[in-house]
């Protein structure tokens, strides 16, 4: 199916890439539209690739993310919209810090939501995908996304709800983004050592066992991304500050991945059309948009 528009909405820029990247570029290829909107700069996330943490990367890491996410987005083909919120940092220690004033995660809820609305209503989507209430992972603007978009769904179909943000508009399906399913990861894992060599994987799995937490449970839907591996690889390493070359993303060959993980996977939160479950596609049940 062709003609229909997908929105991701993502807390940081390199999300996009880490989340759901594939299925963006096969949608892309396939003659959809398809729209990343990223709520923050990044502006406070640490420098994770050794070869890049230099000081003068640090004191420039807004505008160096800013110029990282345009070659993401370039490679992915996708279109690209800033929220203009402010990287809210992820908060560490014991006690945890206070949030930074004028972070993202501190914004005011509804202005936030009223801004998402106008974006969905600008660009129409039939599709969001977003996080699940854990953020996918426990960061406070993850978390944020994931309180707006779920409003932002409701919302931005009302007739009545600020019409001055535009004609309303109704997505037809909200997913969740689920990257980090723990059986992918323990055969990648398996596989590496195996091969007797080191796997990057190992700290990771080890943190899961602890909170036993099954997202692949919760998974009703894969898209088979095997040839869109390459562009989401490139995407991943526009992102040099953020992705450590030498880290999990790139621990296991994409011939490998294409042999024994061929699927990017995600939860059908809502839907307003009827579909079947297990999905193998996001735009699955929606009629060619008539619009
Ligand atoms: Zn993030």
């Amino acid at each position: 199916m062709a003609g229909l528009r997908l929105l991701a909405i993502h807390a940081h820029p390199d999300d996009e890439s880490s989340k759901a990247a594939a299925t963006m570029a096969r949608y892309v290829d396939e003659g959809n539209r398809v729209k990343v909107l990223t709520c923050t700069g990044g502006e406070r996330g640490d420098v994770l690739n050794p070869a890049m943490d230099r000081p003068v990367v640090k004191e420039n890491i807004g505008a160096i993310r800013r110029e990282e996410m345009a070659n993401a987005i370039k490679a992915l083909g996708v279109e690209h919209e800033w929220l203009g919120y402010v990287d809210s940092g992820l908060p560490e220690g014991d006690p945890l810090p206070p949030l930074p004033e004028g972070s993202f995660a501190l914004a005011d809820t509804e202005e936030v939501v009223q801004k998402v609305v106008k974006v969905i209503r600008e660009f129409r989507p039939h599709v969001i995908i977003t996080y699940d209430e854990n953020g996918g992972y426990p960061h406070p603007d993850h978390l944020k996304v994931h309180e707006v978009s779920m409003i932002a769904w409701e919302k931005s179909g009302e007739q009545d709800y600020h019409p001055e943000l535009g004609q309303a508009w109704t997505p037809l399906k909200l997913y969740y983004t689920h990257g980090f399913i723990r059986q992918r990861m323990q055969m990648f894992h398996d596989l590496l050592v195996e091969q007797g060599k080191e796997s990057p994987y190992a700290e990771i799995l080890d943190r899961w066992k602890a909170n036993q937490a099954d997202t692949m449970a919760r998974v009703t839907t894969q898209v088979n991304v095997e040839r869109w591996f390459d562009r989401r690889d490139a995407a991943l390493k526009a992102h040099a500050t953020q992705i450590d070359p030498a880290g999990t993303f790139f621990a296991t060959p994409v011939e490998v991945q294409r042999r024994l993980w061929p699927t990017e996977e995600f939860e059908l939160a809502k839907t307003r059309v009827s579909t079947s479950l297990p999905e193998d596609d996001l735009f699955a049940g929606i009629e060619k948009a008539l619009d």
